[in-house]
């Protein structure tokens, strides 16, 4: 449904026709609401030329038109919706008149054209409001109010470093300086910008203390958006929620296992671990890796039982976490194949079971199950903890396998598949 309003504001007021070959008429301004915005038609006729520009403090667009009919006088319309406040009209000089649209803030039109009918300019919907609802039991809500008549298809996505979350608003122009956001955990921040003039888009960026699992809700009414994320789930939770540590098994001087065709575990465990820590970071998840390049975690030169004891020191720094070390398995022969998962504690034995299982699903591969096992590292954490053996490096089918980094992703997919089970199972 549109609303027109009209401003009579000359009609035929020569009587002589002679100057109108020459001289166009301002005759008529009216604006209605469009699909795409608000569409303010300015009716000349005759011939003329205009010109347009922006000024600031305060914030106005306007378009000159002449040669016009010298009979107007000047004269002043509210309009008075989202931030386009009024239309003043007034006489430049003998033949130039200006018409001045007095904006809110730094609204930016859409279209301008000209035709045999007069001037055309269209406002795109504005940014009305943006507000963080953190009021609910679970999840929070940012939402985005738009003068849009159309449904709001907003694009999202998350930058890291800094945790952020950014939405792009098509079609829209900001109508002020400010936005009044009230910041509220876990949301630290939120920006506003136009991000984009031609075509006009906004761009909104909320800033977090910790990656921020979000969800664009799916909302019917016209010109709204809502992205939601979750709060006491993640507030008093989060706290809850372990720190994940995972231990690139060797590193450094120490390559671990090397495959027939000479890849070494090191890097394997390394890659698969980093991907680890962007699978659970995206999940809301904070991860330590004892290492995240091939080093040593100990100073050079220290021994292997040196090493393995600063990584359990590292860890044992954390009071609240869980330990995954990643390891490939390795034999003599080059037939043994498949998956283990070694635990010391018997309380860590679901933990280890969970992931077995869950890493042996995602890679297809022989799941051999869980085992108790000494090793230094799990022995001596004092946290939960596991060693995942990921195939068997020795095994030259599975080398290649390893060597592949699609299948290294599907490995680290996987493990913390089984993190994830085992943690949201305790809890
Ligand atoms: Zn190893």
């Amino acid at each position: 449904m549109s609303f027109f309003i009209f401003f009579w504001l000359v009609s035929s007021i020569y009587g002589e026709e002679t100057s109108s070959s020459i001289i166009s008429s301002l005759t008529n301004i009216s604006w209605s609401e469009g699909d795409d915005g608000d569409i303010f038609k300015i009716e000349i006729t005759g011939n003329f030329e205009f010109s347009y520009a922006y000024l600031q403090s305060p914030y106005r667009f306007f378009i000159d038109v002449s040669p016009v009919e010298s009979n107007m006088m000047e004269n002043e319309f509210p309009v008075g919706i989202d931030g386009i406040e009024r239309i003043r009209i007034a006489r430049q000089d003998e033949k130039k008149i200006r018409i001045v649209f007095d904006l809110t803030g730094p609204i930016r039109y859409k279209d301008i054209v000209k035709d045999s009918s007069g001037i055309t300019v269209v406002f795109p919907p504005r940014l009305k409001k943006i507000s963080i609802d953190v009021s609910g039991n679970d999840k929070g809500f940012l939402n985005i109010v738009t003068g849009s008549r159309k449904v709001l298809v907003p694009e999202v996505f998350s930058l890291i470093n800094p945790d952020r979350i950014v939405i792009d608003i098509p079609n829209t122009t900001i109508m002020s300086d400010k936005y009044d956001v009230q910041a509220s955990p876990p949301i630290t921040e939120v920006k506003i910008s136009q991000f984009s003039i031609y075509p006009p888009s906004v761009r909104v960026v909320i800033s977090s203390n910790t990656p921020l699992p979000w969800n664009l809700e799916e909302i019917s009414a016209p010109g709204v958006a809502s992205i939601s994320f979750p709060i006491s789930s993640l507030s008093p939770l989060s706290l809850s929620k372990p720190v994940i540590i995972i231990d690139p098994g060797h590193g450094g001087k120490d390559p671990g296992a090397i495959g027939p065709s000479g890849l070494k575990e090191k890097d394997v465990t390394l890659d698969v671990a980093l991907y680890m820590k962007g699978l659970l970071e995206s999940k809301g998840y904070q991860v330590i890796l004892t290492r995240t390049t091939d080093n040593e975690v100990s100073p050079n030169g220290n021994s292997a039982r040196e090493e393995l004891e600063a990584r359990v020191v590292l860890v044992n720094s954390n009071n609240k976490a869980v330990l995954v070390s990643v390891h490939c398995n390795s034999a003599n022969s080059p037939i043994p194949g498949g998956i283990e998962v070694f635990y010391w504690r018997d309380e860590d034995k679901p933990f280890a079971e969970a992931v077995c299982n869950s890493l042996s699903d995602a890679t297809g591969r022989y799941n051999r199950g869980v085992k108790k096992g000494e090793f230094f590292i799990i022995k001596n954490v004092n946290v939960p903890a596991i060693l995942v053996e990921a195939l068997f490096i020795s095994n030259p089918t599975e080398e290649k396998f390893l060597m592949d980094p699609l299948f290294r992703r599907k490995i680290a997919g996987g493990i913390v598949s089984g993190i994830i089970a085992f943690l949201e199972r305790k809890q």
